[in-house]
């Protein structure tokens, strides 16, 4: 009798450790098939933002932040807070664009901030390859190519972002190393009506805009205007540096 207790606490025990080393096994098996799945994408990532980096430099454009460190970016198109709902950019965290181009969102910054000490421009995209242009254009496939055009340019013809002579931007508040963007009525890449500055005016008398959404907007388009920059009918968050012509002219397109 006890040799055959003796035999069950053994083979208990033999089963246990038996439980054990197998999970300790496949744990292992895990960490050797997986961590370098992970690796390989993060690798895949940084050397896409870097070679993406690579060939923004090459065609001589600059990182706003190098002509003026107190503009924000926060590149939505790097994160998947935006209307793809994907990550376009992977590990590109700084924003290009051509040399006038950022010399005239300086110019537009520094009017913000000597108006309001307190308040930067955020920058949500800068210059934006042609690759990327193709993802936001595929994303919308429930709208007609001509309803389409309003939000996202064709990638055939080419956005002006693709020439790193357009920026989407925004107002934000600062305090120390944290900031908050202005409330302007609708999030960033809001297709709508809501988003429009050519039907503020009626939007606001329908009480559908604040009065301080669209002050707001139009603190944005006035020192984007005196920095050089024209506005678009349908986007409040849209500014040119350059007409698509003047554009074409002068740049290449970033593909
Ligand atoms: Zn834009």
């Amino acid at each position: 009798m006890f040799g055959i207790m003796q035999k069950k606490i053994w083979t208990q025990r033999t089963t246990k450790m038996h439980g054990v080393a197998q999970r300790f096994r496949s744990k292992i098996i895990h960490f050797l098939c997986v961590t370098p799945c992970i690796l390989v994408v993060l690798c895949v990532q940084k050397s896409y933002a870097q070679n993406l980096e690579n060939s923004l430099q090459a065609q001589k454009l600059v990182d706003i932040q190098q002509v003026d460190p107190s503009l924000l970016v926060e590149l939505k198109y790097s994160t998947t807070d935006n209307f793809v709902k994907k990550d376009v950019y992977g590990e590109l965290t700084r924003a290009y664009m051509q040399p006038m181009a950022a010399q005239k969102l300086a110019k537009a910054n520094a009017l913000l901030k000597r108006e309001h000490p307190d308040l930067r421009l955020l920058i949500y995209d800068a210059a934006r390859p042609r690759a990327a242009q193709w993802k936001l254009w595929q994303a919308l496939p429930q709208y007609p190519e001509r309803e389409r055009r309003k939000y996202v340019a064709d990638p055939r013809e080419g956005s002006i972002h693709n020439y790193g002579c357009a920026v989407d931007l925004t107002v934000a508040r600062v305090s120390g190393t944290r900031y908050e963007a202005l409330d302007m009525g609708t999030i960033y890449d809001f297709f709508g009506v809501m988003a429009y500055p050519s039907q503020e005016g009626r939007l606001l008398k329908e009480g559908k805009l604040t009065k301080q959404q669209v002050a707001n907007r139009q603190l944005l388009r006035s020192v984007m205007r005196q920095g050089g920059f024209s506005s678009i009918e349908y986007e409040w968050w849209h500014f040119n540096a350059l007409s698509r012509k003047k554009a074409m002219m002068l740049f290449r397109i970033v593909e």
